[in-house]
């Protein structure tokens, strides 16, 4: 959240729920689609701010193919695993979300590390 106040808007907070509950990547309009059901003033338009907004704030992520851009739920996608064996470091998908935390702690999560050691699959024989 960068510092910068963000207006946690109605629209903000519809959008937001919109691409936590799903477990797939959206596009923009489907997004939209959804939130027409709950709040049928708004416009895409407004989607797409709050999608952007979002994104900026790293609460979503955005991915983009043949121009299409995707917005999931997984803004902190990836944490680091250490081998402790041969030291490698790879990269492992943790699926912690951070909304629901920030809600249930009541502070701010703006972002987090997490460090994971052990025995990688080639070491581990
Ligand atoms: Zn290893």
């Amino acid at each position: 959240m960068n510092g910068k106040a963000t207006r946690w808007t109605r629209q903000l907070k519809l959008v937001i729920d919109i691409v936590y509950e799903s477990a797939d990547p959206m596009i923009a309009e489907e997004v939209y689609r959804l939130a027409r059901k709950k709040m049928p003033n708004i416009s895409l338009g407004t989607v797409y701010r709050n999608l952007n907004k979002l994104v900026e704030e790293g609460l979503v992520s955005e991915s983009s193919s043949n121009g299409i851009s995707t917005f999931s739920r997984h803004p902190f996608p990836n944490s680091t695993f250490e081998c402790s064996v041969c030291h490698r470091l790879s990269s492992v998908p943790v699926d912690l979300n951070v909304l629901e935390l920030t809600r249930k702690v009541r502070m701010k999560v703006d972002r987090y590390s997490l460090q994971l050691v052990g025995v990688c699959r080639d070491c581990d024989r």
